[in-house]
């Protein structure tokens, strides 16, 4: 394997801690909370108390105060161990930069301390039933009334929805503008006028709470206002490159976990006085699909170095996601075929991985929109008159 040069040996302890909280307080359960549809708070809570929530939100707003590496060990170790229910990414890697960078003091003060604890779970509300690409278009609209905003609307797909206390939610507070009318508001869900509705049933990522939201004449203060009036579409392009990155990191790290439970399997399995590991096909698919992963790894890897120096931009970070999570598609897929009728059982990882891989190449920009942004970059359109 070519060595990863990245962690040093404080993130390398890092990863120790973040492994051992995956064996105790996560993997067991996992299965139970699939069940529920989502996972407990007191998991939240305990991942607060080890720090490992919010892990780049500096020390002064109650986060661990280290960098993107930290987050980086903890997306890598839960998408090794399968582990989609808790959706710490979105929480402490999409959400919590949102808060920090366009956030005012009092804004941070109030949230980021109790999101780096757990107690405070949040959600990031943009697609609605009407689309989820067109973010420009959305229909809830926040009008001004005085000192507050009326919120009337409906959200859909949203992660935490059932659980989350706080919402990001992007609202049109101009419905006659597109992008320039988007805004974002931190709506708190113990606000009258909102109500979730049903807890959506999956395919995958079973453990997610992901619902429905509604929005009838709910009013918060004007303060609650995330950076400034129509400035909403613009913060969230600021994050891209980021929640690109995160998704990327997930992608790989999950496609690595599946190509060693995949080995083992075939090493084991005995079929005509051999194993599955002694045919060719076995043989040059396992190699086929390793040598992708570790490039990708290789370029994810990269991608993390330019991130950290603040040098990776949104289009390279779409490139990114793209074929790490066509490539985890692929890999789920092929090595789910070893397992034989196994791999077709919900007990099996590789059936958990596989249907959760399906939703990578839409959440979180779909792979025809990150296609779109690629070939804008290369195929700039020019108006042509004549
Ligand atoms: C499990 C899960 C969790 C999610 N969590 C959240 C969340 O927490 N918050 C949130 O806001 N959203 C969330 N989403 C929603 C997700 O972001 C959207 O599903 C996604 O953006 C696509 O939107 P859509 O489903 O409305 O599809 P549409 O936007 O209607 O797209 C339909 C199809 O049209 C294609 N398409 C769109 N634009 C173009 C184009 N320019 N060129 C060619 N084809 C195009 C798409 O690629 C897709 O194939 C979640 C979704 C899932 C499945």
């Amino acid at each position: 394997m070519i060595p990863r040069t990245l962690f040093s040996p404080d993130h390398e302890a890092f990863r120790d801690t973040v492994r051992r909280f995956i064996a105790e307080h996560v993997t067991p359960f996992h299965a139970e909370w699939e069940k529920e549809g989502q996972v407990p708070r007191s998991l939240w809570l305990k991942a607060g108390e080890l720090g490992l929530l919010c892990c780049n939100v500096p020390e002064e707003f109650g986060g661990l105060g280290g960098d993107f590496l930290h987050s980086a060990i903890l997306i890598e170790e839960m998408a090794r161990a399968g582990a989609t229910g808790p959706t710490f990414y979105l929480h402490s890697d999409i959400v919590a930069p949102y808060i920090l960078d366009f956030g005012t003091e009092e804004q941070k003060r109030h949230w980021l301390p109790r999101m780096a604890s757990g107690e405070v779970v949040v959600g990031l509300g943009m697609s609605e039933p009407s689309g989820g690409s067109d973010v420009q278009n959305i229909r809830t609209q926040a009008i001004a009334d005085g000192d507050d905003y009326v919120i009337n609307g409906q959200k859909v797909f949203i992660t935490n929805g059932h659980s989350a206390d706080l919402l990001v939610l992007a609202c049109k507070t101009d419905p006659k503008q597109r992008a320039k009318g988007v805004s974002l508001i931190l709506v708190e869900t113990n606000r009258t006028g909102f109500t979730r509705g049903r807890k959506l049933e999956k395919m995958g990522c079973k453990a997610q709470d992901t619902s429905e939201l509604f929005f009838a004449d709910l009013r918060v203060p004007r303060t609650n206002l995330l950076g400034s009036e129509g400035g909403g579409f613009g913060i969230l392009m600021t994050q891209l490159a980021q929640e690109r990155l995160v998704q990327a990191i997930r992608g790989v790290s999950s496609a690595e976990a599946a190509l060693e439970w995949t080995r083992e399997y075939v090493a084991d399995r005995k079929m005509f006085g051999q194993t599955l590991a002694d045919f060719q096909n076995t043989r040059f698919t396992l190699a086929d699909l390793h040598a992708q992963v570790l490039s990708q790894r290789v370029f994810v890897d990269r991608c993390i170095e330019l991130h950290l120096r603040g040098e990776l931009d949104a289009v390279d970070a779409a490139a990114c996601k793209l074929v790490t999570t066509d490539l985890q598609f692929k890999v789920m897929d092929q090595c789910l075929q070893f397992f034989g009728g196994w791999g077709y059982m919900w007990e099996y990882p590789i059936a958990r991985a596989f249907a959760d891989a399906r939703m990578c190449r839409i959440g979180g920009g779909t792979a025809e929109v990150m296609k779109q942004i690629i070939a804008n970059s290369l195929l700039p359109k020019v108006r042509r008159d004549s």
